[in-house]
């Protein structure tokens, strides 16, 4: 049986910080499906085709990866693509509460679930796409923390 994670987030936009989860996680999974959230009460700043295009362009060339939109629960979404495996990633102390309560409410909810987290290398610990965004906002340069095709839409954002 083929082993598939889905790495669930909102990815507002891809840092490198996410693509580097989804390497680690194709080493291991036989195939990876990010699922982008749409909706959940949380405005998100890039619209879900942007998003989903930025995504699917930071990710060409990875192999046995795929790139789709979900909404609703996380739990009957992995039904539907027969997978039962979470995919999340942990840089600080300061995710572990959260991302705690979810997989275990999920594990609630689907108990043959399992969230699997995973550490990104040290060099993006401390990024975030919220982060990234402030730093577009102001004029800084974010090359160094997106993927090249992100810096564009990021650019957009500058305050005048
Ligand atoms: P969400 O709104 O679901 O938190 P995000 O796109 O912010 O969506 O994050 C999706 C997942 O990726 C979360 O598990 C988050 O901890 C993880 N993540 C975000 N940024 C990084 C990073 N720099 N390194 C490792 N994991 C990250």
């Amino acid at each position: 049986m083929k082993r598939i994670a889905v790495y669930p987030g909102s990815f507002d936009p891809v840092t490198y910080g996410h693509v580097d989860i989804v390497r680690r996680a194709t080493a291991l999974f036989d195939h990876v499906i990010i699922a982008v959230t749409t909706n959940q009460g949380k405005p998100s700043t890039f619209p879900i085709d942007e998003r989903l295009t930025m995504l699917r362009q930071a990710l060409r060339g990875l192999p046995r990866v795929t790139v789709e939109a979900f909404e609703g629960l996380l739990v009957h979404y992995l039904q539907a693509r027969k997978a039962r495996i979470v995919i999340r990633g942990l840089r600080a102390i300061s995710d572990f509460e959260y991302e705690f309560q979810m997989a275990l409410m999920n594990r609630h909810m689907a108990p043959q679930v399992e969230t699997v987290f995973l550490m990104p290398d040290e060099r993006y610990t401390y990024l975030s796409s919220s982060l990234v965004k402030e730093i577009a906002r102001l004029g800084g340069v974010v090359a160094a923390f997106v993927p090249r095709s992100v810096s564009p839409y990021l650019t957009r954002l500058k305050n005048p």
